[in-house]
């Protein structure tokens, strides 16, 4: 191909790209997020953190799944024909896949030609592993195709619809159609085997029904939307077949215990639990079902105001990964699997976007720079699966695990942050996240440029210059978190433990404090803007001192520490090795010092402190003041196992205090 011809084609491709994104608009939101490929990231907190899980943390999924397991090689087996056997779990395909999502947002803003490469290797060996009726499985193809699609818990749909996000993404980063048209022919398969009129499905570990409708934004074709839609109304009529292992009897584990538009309670498995609801959300923004909206609403205050960690972890319990009873959050065997935290992420996204209401992006950010991003070792090749908020110095970062969902989770989040920045609906945009970026959105009469520039989240200042060509009319809406606002958490989960902080956000447009309207938590100004006009937003960054409400038996007598949406943990590392001792008064004064874990210089907390010591009798003890430094809780477990806590008991009376 010449180079003329291959000019051309880019302009096709980067053409019909623009198109196919542009139908992805619907009626049905109320804000429409900027996707990541038009957002540049240049934050002082997150770029680098992009820019590790582009090298480290996919470097190290590449590894383990192309070298140190048999995750590759099982669909190289496939190709080759020749009875060999599968080697891993039934649920491993889905790795490979997250690990090339990831791969595709990081080529997309890194253009990593040796990442590139190397996708483009795993894709043909993904495509040539497809059989000729389009089913895509490396487990069933290799242990009896006579038994697939008999067992519902066998994750064949889960696998699928990771595959399918995975060749979404590719396409979307680099235009190649290859992965795409492999996902194209496996769910016309599907769609032959599945649907009204034709044989019952009830995904066991739901994740397709979000991935067909990005497979439906993407081609255009409603059949893959109704597909989603049609899946959704499966459950809760106890159509599920095949459940072999005994827990899955129990269909609350899966949310199969009531039709997804009568559900009202959080339960069962949490990472389910999310990319259901994920999935719903995304069918009524295309659909305008008002039903499932209803009935994310009720589930989703279930998860906030009851079964919600102070970290925006979920999921309590390990022996179901999922929620439990109401209230029931326990500090150091809380589970708050990686993985729950994104999909909470991934929620409350969508939540926003049908609602245009900013306490969804509250929640989104509580679980990002908390429960999620503690899943990722600042070195960016070390994972935690679960992420407990009290650890006696057993826990430790791992390389991989048997199960691997999170690693390659938190680097598909990460390598795609800028999905979750800015939104821009009717006439307005919206700035959700505060991260130094910068965006182009078409206004009425032009391009406008809005560049974000900030130290967030140890500072609370942002300034943002607009750049146009011609003056426009726009009105920008900042969101208002709720700590900025007098509100720890949506709901009275967690309340401030004195008095409430006087916090107000401020305005200022070009140097002089404006006067903003607030509308459905956003601080809106809305003027005729000129080149080169700035808008500054300052958030007041105070130390908050939270505690939980009495039900949370586990934080009785205690309080947390947040700053801005950073939650803070003391870390034995800092504190004599000791995590357990140390005791927060009503009267303690925190003030901030800047701190560097390993090379993540960061704003870390400092109070004196009364900290209970053994006397050398071995016996008795005493309390001593001494300075205490707390840092914020994504950080820990970085310098070796050492004991963490979250929640600081108040007074001695308090049981558990351990020295
Ligand atoms: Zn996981």
């Amino acid at each position: 191909m010449n180079s003329r011809s291959s000019k051309k084609n880019v302009f096709f491709i980067g053409l019909m790209i623009l198109v196919l994104n542009s139908q992805a608009q619907t009626n049905n939101v109320k804000i429409e997020p900027i996707n990541f490929s038009n957002v540049n990231v240049t934050d002082a907190f997150w770029k680098p953190k992009m820019d590790l899980v582009a090298t480290k943390t996919l470097d190290a999924c590449i590894y383990q799944t192309e070298e140190k397991t048999a995750r590759i090689r099982n669909f190289e087996k496939v190709a080759r024909k020749k009875g060999e056997a599968h080697e891993g779990v039934f649920y491993d395909d889905s790795d490979v896949f997250k690990a090339l999502e990831a791969m595709a947002y990081a080529i997309k803003t890194s253009h990593d030609k040796k990442l590139e490469t190397k996708a483009d290797q795993w894709i043909d060996k993904i495509a040539a592993a497809q059989l000729e009726d389009g089913y895509l499985n490396t487990y069933y193809t290799l242990t009896g195709l006579d038994k697939r699609w008999t067992d519902m818990s066998m994750h064949e749909d889960y696998n699928a619809g990771h595959m399918i996000e995975a060749a979404v993404a590719y396409y979307d980063a680099t235009g190649k159609r290859k992965f795409l048209d492999v996902v194209i022919k496996w769910a016309n398969y599907f769609d032959s085997l599945f649907g009204p009129g034709k044989r019952d499905w009830v995904t066991g570990h739901q994740e397709l029904e979000l991935a067909l409708v990005k497979l439906y934004r993407v081609t255009n074709d409603k059949k893959y939307l109704n597909l989603a839609d049609w899946l959704l109304s499966e459950r809760g009529k106890k159509l599920a077949k095949g459940y072999t292992w005994t827990d899955w009897k129990d269909t609350l584990y899966t949310q199969d215990q009531v039709p997804v538009k009568e559900q009202k309670d959080i339960t069962g498995h949490a990472v389910r639990a999310m990319y259901l609801y994920t999935g719903a959300a995304d069918v009524a923004a295309h659909t305008g079902d008002k039903d499932y909206v209803t009935a994310m609403r009720r589930v989703w205050e279930d998860v906030v105001y009851r079964n919600m960690y102070i970290t925006g972890g979920i999921g309590s319990a390990g022996s179901n990964e999922g929620f439990t009873n109401d209230y029931d959050l326990p500090n150091e065997q809380a589970y708050c699997e990686t993985c729950a935290s994104v999909g909470m992420v991934f929620w409350n996204q969508r939540m926003n976007s049908l609602t245009g209401n900013a306490e969804y992006i509250d929640v989104l950010e509580r679980s990002l720079y908390n429960g999620a991003l503690d899943g990722l070792s600042l070195s960016g090749d070390r994972f935690f699966y679960g992420n407990p908020l009290a650890s006696s110095g057993k826990n430790a970062r791992k390389e991989w695990f048997g199960t691997a969902c999170c690693p390659s989770n938190i680097a598909r989040l990460i390598a795609s942050l800028g999905n979750y920045i800015y939104g821009y609906s009717n006439g307005k945009f919206y700035v959700n996240l505060f991260v130094g970026s910068n965006t182009n959105i078409k206004v009425p009469n032009g391009d406008m440029q809005f560049t974000m520039a900030t130290n967030y989240p140890w500072e609370g200042s942002m300034k943002c210059t607009l750049t146009m060509k011609k003056k426009v009319s726009l009105p920008i809406a900042f969101r208002i978190p709720g700590w900025a606002n007098g509100i720890p958490a949506p709901g009275n989960l967690y309340s401030y433990e004195n008095t409430i902080p006087d916090t107000k956000p401020i305005m200022l447009v070009n140097g002089k404090e404006v006067i903003y309207t607030i509308e459905d938590g956003y601080a809106i100004i809305n003027q005729e803007w000129k080149n080169n006009d700035v808008v500054e937003y300052q958030l007041p960054m105070t130390i908050q001192k939270i505690k939980a409400r009495d039900e949370l038996l586990q934080d009785n007598g205690r309080v947390a520490l947040q700053r801005g949406p950073i939650v803070y943990c003391i870390e034995g590392a800092d504190n004599n090795g000791k995590a357990w001792n140390v005791i927060a008064p009503s009267n303690s004064v925190f003030t901030t010092e800047n701190f560097s874990i390993l090379d993540e210089k960061v704003v870390s907390l400092v109070a004196n402190l009364p900290v209970v010591q053994i006397n050398n009798d071995g016996l008795s003890a005493q309390t001593v003041m001494q300075k205490v430094r707390a840092i914020p809780y994504y950080t820990w477990c970085n310098r070796g196992n050492n004991a963490m806590q979250v929640w600081l008991p108040t007074s001695l009376k308090n049981e558990k205090i351990n020295y």
